[in-house]
């Protein structure tokens, strides 16, 4: 069901935690996960059992801003406390 395509089609989809309610809802802030948006959001809910779209707090919005992006995700980027999910 979930497909990938080519290297240099690869994109990235960022999960940036809003502190909803007040606090962090995962292990990391920022979640980055290598596939286009509506994937991404498809394997965010299978892996953490949570709907990125969720509203903890009606005053503070959604959990989660989320960004496609086809912008390579660097190792230094990644080991700033970035949980970086990919196929392989
Ligand atoms: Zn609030």
């Amino acid at each position: 069901m979930l497909k990938y395509t080519y290297a240099q089609d690869k994109v990235f989809t960022h999960f940036y935690d809003m502190h909803s309610g007040g606090y962090q809802k995962l292990s990391h802030a920022v979640i980055v996960i290598e596939a286009p948006k509506q994937e991404a959001i498809e394997i965010f809910k299978s892996i953490f059992k949570r709907d990125p779209h969720n509203i903890t707090c009606d005053c503070c919005g959604a959990d989660y801003a989320i960004d496609e992006d086809d912008t390579r995700v660097s190792k230094h980027w990644i080991g700033g406390g970035v949980l970086f999910i990919s196929e392989e």
